[in-house]
């Protein structure tokens, strides 16, 4: 592991109050200071050998990186928590419960249709909401079925044209943009990636979509299997080593901060940036009239904490939106960090719970945030709570803005 990065760490115990494990189990083995104590006796050997206690303390961290932004000493705890990961995914266990078959559906693009299959059978003939109803399933599991979206027939990318010509009002052309479609955005959130496209090519950029780009590897990252998510990242270098593009949009925070961490390229060097960040850099033509709902925006970790992309995001609500309301702790985890809301089901639905609470202290009707996993998880909840909030990405948000144009309608083919 790290011994140098470990050492960074001067107790002062400052992250303690972001840690949202800590905030539910109020226990020191449960937050970032403890954890990283027990990195370092895992790595000095000090537990002998027996480092399974050490392992449940760090198997029940949401990865959120809270703490690593909440740290004066710059202690980076998301690498020593994935590093650690590793050791144990090498050295003690490979995965746990759940996380192999999990990961294994998640990598592959037929397992991922099979059961993207199943689920939008279930849909079809209405048992999902039966089985989300009777407490025959465990709650993480009816959580997971109340938080999905209408799943489509086809991944988007199945359905769509591989090259969208610009279409800007001003008829002006200002550049060429790929998507970086991933694997549960193109399965589950093809509405996503239609709203990207639709704003992009609204603002004079010509989009491309790739023919056979699937998965980042940032689940088997953050689980320590280091080995998938490196064969993962080099099958999408390969992909869009054939592009040529002025850059790589990306609508999924996860994948965005796994990319980034990786410092992922492909051969033609176009950089790789997220939606909010290119389009409110690039927002050449705002909405001329902004939605009227109360709307607030709940942080993804991995754009917050993960990429310090903090502004982007709220400025386009604002270009979008007359009704912003902040809630209280938007910042802290939503209890979703990928898989964990399975894995961890019993620890996430408590830190659900109180997001939950936050956003409806507010009164929205419409909540926006930035990444599939938290789109799931904060829809799951608010409908377990019967809240009429309708949750959206900002892109989908600024998208449903420009929708009350009959030029942009019309341009679309919006019905
Ligand atoms: S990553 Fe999140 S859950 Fe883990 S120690 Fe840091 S703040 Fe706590
Ligand atoms: S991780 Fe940073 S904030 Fe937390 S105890 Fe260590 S030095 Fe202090």
């Amino acid at each position: 592991m790290e011994q140098n990065l470990l050492q960074e760490c001067i107790h002062c115990g400052l992250c303690l109050s972001s840690c949202p494990t800590y905030l539910v189990l109020g226990k020191e083995a449960d937050s970032p200071r403890g954890r990283l104590a027990l990195m370092k006796a895992i790595e000095d050997d000090q537990l002998q050998g027996d480092n399974t206690g050490a392992f449940a303390h760090l198997d029940i961290c949401l990865g959120c990186l809270a703490c690593q932004t909440s740290c004066p000493s710059g202690v980076q705890y998301g690498h020593l928590l994935e590093a650690t990961r590793g050791y144990q995914y090498v050295n003690d266990r490979q995965l746990f419960g759940l996380q192999k078959p999990l990961l294994k559906i998640i990598a592959s693009p037929t397992y991922l249709r099979w059961l993207s299959r199943l689920a939008r059978a279930l849909q079809l003939i209405r048992l999902d909401r039966l089985l989300i109803r009777l407490p025959i399933l465990p709650r993480p599991v009816r959580s997971q079925l109340a938080g999905l979206p209408k799943i489509p027939p086809q991944p988007f990318t199945r359905t769509a044209p591989s090259d969208f010509p610009s279409a800007a009002p001003d008829g002006q052309r200002r550049g060429r943009v790929a998507l970086f479609t991933g694997c549960v955005m193109d399965h589950w959130y093809g509405t996503v990636h239609a709203a990207t496209v639709r704003v992009l090519r609204w603002n004079g950029y010509d989009v491309v979509l790739p023919v056979d780009n699937h998965c980042c590897g940032a689940l088997h990252s953050h689980a320590g299997d280091h080995d998938t998510a490196d064969v993962l990242l080099k099958n999408s270098a390969k992909v869009f080593d054939q592009i040529e593009a002025d850059a790589i949009i990306i609508n999924s925070a996860g994948c965005g901060y796994q990319l980034a961490e990786k410092q992922w390229h492909c051969a033609t060097g176009a950089p790789v940036i997220d939606i909010c960040v290119w389009m409110a850099a690039n927002l050449h033509h705002p909405p001329q009239t902004r939605l009227g709902q109360r709307i607030t925006y709940d942080a993804p970790c991995h754009l917050f904490h993960g990429q310090g992309i903090t502004r982007e995001p709220l400025q386009l609500l604002d270009a979008a939106c007359q009704n912003m309301l902040p809630a209280p702790e938007a910042e802290v985890c939503c209890g979703s960090a990928g898989i964990y809301s399975i894995t961890q089901g019993h620890m996430s639905q408590q830190i659900l719970d109180r997001k939950i609470d936050n956003i409806m202290s507010v009164e929205p009707r419409m909540l926006a945030t930035a990444n599939p996993g938290c789109h799931l998880q904060l829809q799951a909840g608010l409908r377990l709570r019967g809240a009429n909030v309708d949750v959206r990405h900002v892109v989908e948000v600024l998208d449903l803005a420009y929708q009350q144009d009959d030029s942009y309608r019309r341009t679309f083919g919006i019905v």
